[in-house]
């Protein structure tokens, strides 16, 4: 891994001993410089005192996170210590959807000053090879990205970040509102990879908080007819509610029979245009293929078993586009920025529940019990 912009404490971790010597209890933390959310080891996290990261380059700023997200990958990472093959070596910063407020910036930054109120951008890519030139660093390997090993996180009173990876928040948005512009730029990501045009039908799989921004942004972006598909009765009317013009709640049944059950419950006449999946299940997955109208277009943006049975011939003979979605790039957080002050996605509703800093583990034991939508922790108190 090259050297990174925001993750100063790296070398820290190259030698694990030192690791012992900051730890400190939990009582402690309101007189640590900068407190920090620790993953030590799966299910086992502590508050430690982590060194206040310096400007690694003049173009960069620190920020002092005021709300982050709790999403189902730092979960994965608490319980399991590992997503793949991304595997948690050594004690990691957990958090990643964080908005807050500068406090102190470089030389050369232009754009931002002391005071200013952001959308912090996770994921610093190395700027200089071929994926990053293309304009697509999200697809850059040398990707440096909060709360993925072995990058620390951003639940801590301090992070450092690029300017350029800083959206500043029109006055009308809070900081919530600004915590969930990561999970909004996902779900901007895959309505692009989509193409999701003025008159689509789309049907999205999974009401979780990226199904469900993902009905709101195809709506924005202008298809008629957004579908929720959910097994959880609740999620699906909460769905209604917020974005999604259909429900369809699925049953235990064939793919092909529920894909036929959806296009006639939900008139979609000789098939949808766009599905996006945004639950990892295999059975959504080939449902969504049976369901797509001849040359539609699949996205896959929930993350599942690594490998499934995938209906490989009714992609072939209906000339499916089938794409691939992963996490954000150029453009997609300015566009989610803009998209929820203007009002043509709403998040406020999304926040189920906000705790404080100290409480962060009582947050990520309610995700995985997959209570309410959005759990919110508010950065350490002064
Ligand atoms: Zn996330
Ligand atoms: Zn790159």
């Amino acid at each position: 891994m090259s050297s990174c912009l925001c993750n100063p404490f790296q070398s820290i971790f190259s030698s694990n001993s030192k690791y012992s010597e900051v730890s400190e209890s939990s009582e402690s933390k309101m007189t640590q410089k900068n407190p920090s959310f620790v993953l030590q080891a799966p299910r086992s996290v502590i508050y430690e005192d982590r060194p206040i990261p310096k400007l690694k380059s003049p173009y960069d700023v620190i920020v002092k996170p005021r709300w982050t997200g709790i999403c189902g990958s730092d979960v994965h990472y608490w319980v399991e210590g590992r997503i793949g093959h991304f595997v948690v070596e050594s004690p990691m910063v957990l958090g990643h959807e964080s908005a807050g407020v500068i406090s102190t910036v470089g030389d050369k930054v232009q754009s931002l000053k002391v005071g200013d109120r952001v959308a912090m951008e996770p994921g610093v890519p190395c700027r200089r090879c071929v994926r990053c030139k293309e304009g697509k660093y999200n697809l850059c390997a040398d990707m440096a990205f909060a709360a993925t090993p072995p990058f620390d996180g951003t639940l801590a009173r301090y992070y450092s970040l690029p300017e350029d990876y800083c959206y500043k928040l029109p006055d009308d948005m809070s900081l919530e509102e600004g915590a969930l512009i990561e999970p909004t730029s996902v779900a901007v990501h895959i309505t692009r990879q989509a193409s999701v045009k003025p008159g689509d039908s789309v049907v999205v799989f999974g009401a979780g908080p990226v199904g469900l921004l993902c009905c709101a942004v195809a709506k924005a972006y202008g298809a008629t007819k957004v579908v929720t598909v959910d097994i959880n009765e609740e999620r699906l009317q909460f769905a209604l509610k917020y974005a999604a013009t259909a429900a369809f709640r699925s049953r235990k049944e064939s793919p092909d029979e529920s894909a036929k059950r959806l296009i006639q419950e939900c008139d979609l006449g000789p098939g949808a245009d766009v599905i996006i999946d945004a639950s990892g299940a295999e059975v959504c997955i080939q449902t969504a293929i049976h369901a797509l109208r001849m040359g539609g277009t699949y996205v896959q943006g929930g993350m599942g078993k690594p490998d499934i049975n995938f209906p490989i011939m009714a992609m072939c003979t209906k000339e499916l586009n089938v794409k691939g979605s992963f996490r954000y790039g150029s453009g997609d957080y300015q566009t989610a920025v803009d998209m929820v002050s203007t009002g043509r996605v709403s998040v406020k509703e999304l926040i189920t529940d906000k705790v404080k800093f100290d409480e962060a583990e009582n947050a990520f034991r309610d995700v995985k019990a997959g209570k309410g939508i959005k759990i919110l922790i508010e950065g350490p108190t002064e």
